[in-house]
């Protein structure tokens, strides 16, 4: 228990780098929104995921293993996977087409992020498992004034928030915009049952045929729940009505965050939600955000698989790396050349440790990380202990930040064993085609395709292969 460690960690909400001070040092709470499941995450969804599982483990090494709960939520309930549910299987009920797309996509989720080395959270909950606690707020922010019924919907009203008098936060505040800002700005849709334009949706009727739940506040038609809602019914659920840390990427801040801070607050009588909140910058193509929408984008599962150099796949450790290399608040403009420098690094630093047993993290590495996530400094010592062979202090520090030496041998081990197997079938197929025994060569080709082999005869008698 290192008590006396200074964690500093930036705060949006305070826009100031402070000292973080638990609520309770014997149990440390950390919400961070996880993805919507109706599609592969991509690279980009990758960096909250990896950003926050190195806080988790700092905040683990720091508080102790069993003093940290990480609750990181999916969402199976939203527009977005009804169409796609729809899109992809239209010849089935439209609840299993949904059930069917939610647990292929979080189980691809999964494959994907403990790829990456991410620890899974202490709590995963899923939107639908908690609409109960999402009636309860609404009912609350109903009786005190912050919500309201209209045609069917439950709109929650900024304007009521501000007027209140007493500890509430300021609508806004998270933002840093005032809500006449926020009128102008316009971004919100208008809809003929809001009696403002900034007024946001908790509670949506279904449709005939969609998920639908009892509703709340005596609305006679099933509904669902706004995707603001179920955040904080899943924090309520799982880290009461105040926790420490709140986390996500930065176009979270609004309206996604400033809407959860609104309507837990206002449910539950505080000023704060969560004492601290960390956004990630985005990780940008060509200087634009990656994303579905812009087209921009690669899943984790493509790149992963992209066998474009060498051959040979991409190891989600090398992604690792190359996304902690920059500060998390910072900006990353995506290449291919940051993962070919990183995984010649990796190569190395692995290659040193193979054979060490940890001893413990270098000091310095856990001072940069406790520094509000200070990477690129941290890896400049994993350099270090490099260059000096200090390598028991590199492979614990490799560890903490969530490197797996084992895993990059085991993986080395299977790919030299491959090759060789390949190398040798190759050999093989040229002897029986020498020999004129086409039957043997195309069997031989046929297994070298099964594996995943292509392979190409050159003129001068000699044949190339690559992963296909
Ligand atoms: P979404 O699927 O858009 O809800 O995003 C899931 C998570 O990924 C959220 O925390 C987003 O802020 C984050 N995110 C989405 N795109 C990017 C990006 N290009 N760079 C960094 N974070 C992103
Ligand atoms: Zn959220």
């Amino acid at each position: 228990m290192g008590e006396t460690m200074a964690l500093k960690l930036y705060n949006t909400l305070t826009r100031t780098k402070d000292d973080f001070v638990p609520i309770d040092p014997a149990l440390i709470r950390l919400y961070v929104c996880g993805p919507t499941v109706y599609d592969f995450a991509h690279i980009g969804n990758a960096r909250p995921v990896i950003v926050f599982d190195l806080l988790y483990r700092l905040l683990r090494h720091v508080y102790g293993a069993s003093s940290v709960k990480y609750v990181r939520n999916i969402t199976d309930v939203d527009d977005k996977i009804n169409e796609r549910a729809a899109r992809d299987y239209p010849d089935l009920p439209l609840n299993e087409a949904i059930r069917l797309v939610t647990e292929k996509t979080a189980a691809q989720f999964h494959a994907d992020v403990k790829a990456l080395g991410c620890l899974p959270p202490s709590v995963e909950p899923r939107a639908t498992e908690h609409i109960g606690e999402m009636r309860t707020i609404i009912e609350r922010l109903i009786a005190g004034g912050f919500a309201y019924v209209a045609e069917d919907h439950v709109l929650f009203s900024p304007a009521a928030m501000n007027a209140a008098d007493g500890v509430l936060p300021r609508y806004g505040a998270l933002a840093n915009r005032s809500l006449d800002e926020m009128i102008a700005g316009a971004r919100v849709d208008v809809a003929p049952y809001k009696k403002d334009a900034t007024d946001f949706v908790l509670w949506k009727p279904s449709k005939e045929g969609e998920p639908g739940w009892p509703s709340p506040a005596g609305i006679a038609v099933p509904g669902r729940p706004g995707w603001h809602i179920e955040c904080s019914a899943m924090s309520w659920a799982h880290l009461g009505e105040i926790f420490d840390i709140h986390g996500g990427g930065i176009d979270l801040v609004f309206p996604h965050h400033e809407n959860e801070i609104a309507q837990s607050t206002c449910a539950f009588g505080h000023n704060v939600m969560a004492k601290v909140w960390m956004h990630n910058g985005f990780l940008q193509v060509e200087g634009e955000k990656m994303s579905k929408s812009l087209g921009n984008f690669i899943t984790i599962n493509q790149l992963l698989a992209t066998t474009d150099f060498g051959g040979r796949e991409w190891d989600g450790q090398v992604l690792r790396l190359a996304m902690l290399g920059t500060h998390y608040r910072s900006p990353i403009d995506w290449t291919v050349r940051k993962l070919e420098e990183v995984k010649t690094s990796l190569d190395n630093f692995m290659h040193a440790v193979s054979d060490a047993h940890a001893t413990t993290p270098s000091p310095a590495l856990i001072e940069a990380l406790a520094d509000d996530l200070n990477t690129p400094k941290a890896i400049a010592e994993l350099f270090r202990l490099y260059r000096e062979l200090d390598i028991g202090a590199l492979r614990a520090s490799l560890e903490l930040m969530g490197f797996d030496p084992a895993a990059w041998q085991a993986a080395k081990t299977i790919d030299s064993a491959l090759e060789e197997k390949i190398v040798t079938l190759i050999e093989n197929r040229l002897a029986a085609r020498q020999a004129k025994d086409w039957a043997a060569s195309d069997r031989m080709r046929d297994e070298l395709a099964a594996m995943g082999v292509a392979i190409k005869d050159n003129k001068d008698g000699t044949t190339s292969w690559e992963m296909k």
